[in-house]
């Protein structure tokens, strides 16, 4: 194994591999380094298996459903250790693929804690590596945080290990893995409670959503306890807050945040700088303070998404091997998605964002109980906003909960970054019967 590299990334997640992946389809000799389990986050302790639990969990509300449809039948002998197999056998899948994968694009692969010893070398497991360009791309962990009995809970990586439904759990944050991870429990039959510091869920979203979200979760058995702090744990899992004490639970999970993994990375031995917060800052090239070294995704705390962590890395590659000088990703109009039930897509500004921006802006909504559940007792909403500014109401934000809304909005994330104006989704004939056709019939 040569020990000369083109390209060596820290931290085998979405950001590094894409990197890799295209320095190497240019014929570059990369190397990649993972402490834990390839393929990061996203793969092992994130979208995918949250996705997995998300669609067990439309399942069972499926199943429920269907009453209102005249079938006699519902959710029993739920099996959570099938479910859990199922999904940690396809994760395992996607992990042993990348093996294979890596071999066949010639990209070497170590598993261990990789280190930068100075700008051009990194060791690891007792070996020194060099490159021309070294990535970093090592990812958060979930934050705990600092108070008496935090130990006595569970972090989102916590909760792809239960071996079991918990009876009554407490999800601390209403961030959208907070959300999520409520959301997943409720529909398989857990009582759950959220606690959030916010007067909403989902802070920094538009209005709208929050209101119609809370408005949802609380209808369908959710406990919200807004503007909560959290004092300390006992051993029994009793919280203890600012609003008094709640007890009962057998599972809480803190999903409070995430911190970068950047500090046992050794920047200081190449002179890398990171912020207050752990995070590495870069220029729009991906560039940190030293001109051979760049960040990627989440470690470098700018829209800590899948995709964008994926599309940085491999335009990162594309801009130093082949000749595409000014290319880069353009982190503004990302869309993105919470997997909530049910979910929320949302792209660009919020309407209270907008209004800041802007001295006009134009706001069109509809709020309305969609088809699908007409004829069901549990209803759920649906919410459509787009927020548009000028006398060609150029749309800057469009922002949907509802079934569906996770598949619907990557049509429409596509217009908007077009710089689609309010009169050419008019002009846009609707599919009927749906729900995204009201987005283009908005008045
Ligand atoms: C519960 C949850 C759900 C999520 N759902 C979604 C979703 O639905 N959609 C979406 O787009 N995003 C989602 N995300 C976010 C997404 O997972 C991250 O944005 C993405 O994985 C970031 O990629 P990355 O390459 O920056 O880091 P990571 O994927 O975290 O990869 C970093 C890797 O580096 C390794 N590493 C760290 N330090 C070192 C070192 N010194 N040496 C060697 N290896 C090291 C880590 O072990 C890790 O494997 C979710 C995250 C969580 C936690």
């Amino acid at each position: 194994m040569t020990k000369q590299y083109d390209m060596i990334a820290i931290g085998a997640g979405s950001g590094g591999l894409s990197a890799v992946e295209r320095a190497s389809e240019y014929g570059k000799k990369c190397l990649i380094i993972e402490a834990k389990t390839i393929g990061g986050t996203c793969v092992n302790v994130g979208c995918v298996p949250k996705k997995v639990m998300w669609f067990a969990a439309n399942a069972a509300t499926q199943i429920n459903n269907a009453q209102g449809f005249g079938f006699n039948i519902e959710v029993k002998n739920f099996s959570w250790k099938k479910l859990k197999q199922g999904r940690d056998n396809y994760i395992k899948g996607i992990t042993d693929w990348y093996d294979g994968y890596l071999e066949k694009l010639g990209i070497d692969y170590i598993h261990g804690f990789g280190k930068l010893v100075n700008k051009n070398t990194v060791s690891v497991n007792g070996e020194e590596y060099t490159a021309e360009h070294i990535v970093l791309s090592p990812g958060g962990k979930p934050s705990v945080p600092n108070i008496e009995g935090a130990e006595y809970g569970i972090t989102s990586d916590g909760f792809f290990e239960l071996d079991a439904l918990p009876k009554k759990v407490a999800v601390i944050g209403g961030g959208y893995i907070g959300v999520e991870l409520a959301g997943v429990l409720n529909a398989l039959g857990s009582e759950v409670e959220i606690f959030g510091r916010a007067d909403t869920l989902l802070r920094g979203f538009d209005p709208m959503i929050q209101e119609a979200l809370d408005k949802d979760y609380t209808a369908h058995g959710i406990t919200l306890h807004h503007g909560t702090t959290i004092d300390k744990v006992s051993s029994d899992k009793t919280i203890f807050t600012n609003h008094g004490e709640f007890g009962g639970f057998d599972q809480i999970i803190w999903a409070v945040g995430r911190d970068p993994m950047t500090q046992h990375l050794g920047l200081e031995n190449a002179g890398v700088e990171s912020n207050q917060r752990g995070f590495i800052p870069t220029d729009k090239f991906q560039v940190t303070n030293v001109d051979n070294i760049f960040a990627l995704g989440d470690a470098t705390g700018r829209a800590p998404l899948t995709p964008v962590a994926i599309a940085a890395g491999r335009r990162l590659s594309d801009r130093l091997y082949n000749n595409m000088t000014d290319r880069h990703l353009d982190y503004s109009a990302i869309a993105t998605v919470v997997f909530s039930h049910p979910p929320i897509g949302t792209i660009g500004l919020t309407e209270i964002e907008a209004n800041k921006k802007f001295d006009k802006i134009k706001i069109y909504k509809s709020e309305f109980t969609p088809m699908a559940d007409a004829l069901l007792n549990h209803k759920t909403t649906t919410a459509l906003k787009l927020v548009c500014v000028g006398d060609d109401e150029k749309i800057i934000g469009c922002h949907i909960m509802g079934h569906g809304a996770d598949e619907m909005l990557q049509g429409f994330a596509v217009a908007i970054k077009m710089e689609a104006t309010k009169k050419q989704f008019d002009d846009t004939v609707a599919i009927h019967p749906t729900s995204a056709e009201e987005l283009v019939t908005l008045r």
